[in-house]
């Protein structure tokens, strides 16, 4: 399958749109990176792992807050917590561990974060900006990384 490795700070949630929400405990996502996200996935058939700290909440957290900001389908997993290792070695855990069911196995993905510590997978890796997430270019990069 593919897989989209996704970071929320900086990315659905941005700085441009600080706001509580009214239906779960932080931040809402952006408007355009929720119709961006949506987008990749249309077009790719993709899935979502979330690769954030808010995954530390928990995977029906994460399932709430997805489906207040209106997305309801593509969300699977959540990355295991390392300690003192990067989130590119928690990435490629996710994967190694993806081997071991053929129907979850990882064939292609792309990770979008507004930060860099993917050691070896740099080469996944579309960087957002913390004011902008996943703005215009972001969502085409990925698109294109999920359909090369
Ligand atoms: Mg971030």
């Amino acid at each position: 399958m593919k897989v989209i490795f996704l970071d929320l700070d900086g990315v659905m949630i941005t700085g441009s749109n600080q706001k509580l929400s009214s239906e779960y405990d932080g931040y809402v996502f952006t408007p355009t990176s929720v119709e961006h996200l949506k987008q990749i996935i249309d077009q790719t058939g993709a899935f979502i792992v979330v690769t954030s700290t808010y995954r530390k909440a928990g995977f029906s957290y994460l399932k709430k807050m997805f489906e207040a900001n209106g997305i309801t389908e593509g969300l699977i997993g959540q990355t295991p917590v390392l300690a003192y290792h990067s989130r590119g070695r928690e990435i490629q855990q996710y994967i190694d561990e993806s081997q071991l069911d053929p129907s979850l196995t990882v064939e292609k993905f792309v990770i979008i974060d507004d930060h860099d510590d993917m050691g070896e997978l740099m080469p996944f890796l579309v960087q957002t900006k913390w004011h902008s997430g996943l703005d215009e270019e972001a969502k085409n990069k990925a698109i294109q990384m999920l359909l090369d």
